[in-house]
């Protein structure tokens, strides 16, 4: 789609509105609306904005930023704010002088991607995002922190109180262009899932930030709260977004190679030792939240230990066991607050790191690593997934190719902010300490 198409639909479909998008290093998403019959200029010139409001952007002394709309990623919203329609264009960001901003999350995944379209790779990304949807208190409109159901793993009605409101993201995905290929209750109560089909890999950076947003909209409208925090509830699982990796050269899957042990071919096995080599630093950028952490413990089926399968999913790594065009790694520890195009960006830039020095993975873990015991563990020489936050931040400070893959301006900005939210959680009196301390000390 180019930017006439896009005119000429704005035009026959009377969308009023247009949202430009943006990612912030947060990986929030930003936007500025324009009435409709500003769009031309906006594909002409580019639409001028504070970059120094922006989460990671600039100083205020270089403040004048550009967003060009990308007209590929048009998209008109299937809800409608008082009967105006509106649509969403993702932009990228442009300094002052014209060039491409160091310090957009998007041109950094485009970097990675055009380094790997180099040497003709392309890489594709299938998601598993989840979420819990929370009821809200009716006066004062704040999620409460409270199951809305105790349905499991594939429950439905009437256990399953998520059903009408997954089915209505459903359709407002697919009326934006995300084809949905299953959705279902997921094993923690109030816990869903909702996956769409894999596509190139900025599409799918795109697609996250416009499920997300999706997701949280048709909650809202159904008087719920769609939270994507990795641990809402302590005891029972958390959200993670599982990414499944493939990478096609001359249209074909690479990882697949008939001849090979498991139909895997070498290439798969150099991306994956690439990703373990650098996991722990990706971590802070898999995992970016205080939070993320309370979800990366024993016994809730989220990954702790460094090691790959080529079936079982007690690994950080494992191969689904679709061979063919299907052939994939699937990286189980990415939650959903992860920037999307920053944790592709590392994914793809690791593994391709692997792939350019014939890096050899560890030996492949056949038994589930969740019954072994830590001194079988160590014996065999799996490692494991920093701890928290301040830890991953640690490591990703040492780890040279993430900082080239950040830039310089996001990687300094990121350590900077992490560095912050840390500190701040470390002074703050949770409620676990008072409950802890305050009767018996
Ligand atoms: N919710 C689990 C996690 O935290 C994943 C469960 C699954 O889909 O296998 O990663
Ligand atoms: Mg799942
Ligand atoms: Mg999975």
């Amino acid at each position: 789609m180019n930017h006439e198409d896009v005119l000429r639909i704005v035009e026959a479909e009377k969308v009023k509105f247009i949202r430009l998008q943006i990612t912030d290093i947060n990986g929030l998403l930003k936007n500025v609306e324009i009435p409709w019959d500003e769009l031309k200029n906006s594909f002409e010139k580019g639409t001028m904005f504070d970059g120094s409001s922006i989460e990671g952007f600039v100083r205020i002394e270089e403040s004048d930023m550009y967003l060009k709309p990308d007209p590929e990623t048009f998209a008109i919203y299937p809800w409608t704010d008082k009967g105006y329609k509106s649509a969403r264009i993702i932009c990228d960001v442009y300094t002052a002088d014209g060039k491409p901003f160091e310090g957009d999350p998007r041109y950094r995944l485009k970097k990675v991607l055009s380094r790997l379209k180099e040497h003709g790779y392309e890489g594709f990304v299938g998601p598993e995002p989840e979420f819990f949807l929370l009821p809200k208190d009716p006066q004062t409109h704040k999620p409460i922190l409270q199951f809305l159901d105790n349905g499991g793993y594939f429950d439905l009605l009437p256990i399953d109180q998520g059903e009408e409101t997954r089915k209505d993201i459903v359709l407002a995905l697919e009326d934006m262009g995300i084809n949905v290929e299953a959705s279902h209750h997921e094993v923690a109560p109030s816990q869903h899932e909702i996956d769409f089909t894999y596509d190139e890999a900025l599409k799918t950076a795109d697609n996250i930030q416009t499920f997300k947003l999706v997701v949280k909209t048709i909650a809202l409208l159904r008087g719920l709260h769609a939270t994507f925090m990795p641990k809402p509830f302590f005891g029972v699982n958390g959200s993670g977004m599982h990414t499944h990796l493939s990478l096609f050269k001359d249209g074909k899957n690479i990882f697949f190679d008939p001849e090979n042990d498991y139909e895997l071919s070498d290439e798969l096995k150099y991306f994956v030792a690439g990703v373990l080599k650098h996991i722990k630093a990706i971590t802070a950028i898999a995992n970016p939240t205080i939070n993320s952490y309370k979800r990366l413990v024993p016994g809730y089926e989220a990954p702790v230990n460094i090691a790959w399968s080529p079936s079982n999913r007690s690994a950080l790594i494992r191969v689904p066991a679709a061979r063919g065009k299907g052939t994939r790694i699937e990286v189980r520890s990415p939650d959903p607050t992860a920037n999307s195009y920053l944790l592709l960006a590392a994914l793809f830039a690791a593994g391709f790191e692997g792939i350019q020095e014939k890096l050899e993975p560890p030996k492949p873990v056949i038994s589930n690593i969740y019954h072994m015991t830590p001194e079988e563990r160590d014996k065999i020489g799996i490692d494991h997934l920093p701890g928290n936050l301040k830890e991953a931040i640690e490591e990703l400070k040492k780890d040279e190719l993430m900082k080239e893959v950040l830039g310089e301006h996001i990687f300094e900005k990121y350590i900077e902010m992490k560095e912050h939210e840390w500190k701040e959680f470390s002074i703050n009196v949770t409620d676990w300490e008072i409950n802890k301390y305050l009767w018996i000390m």
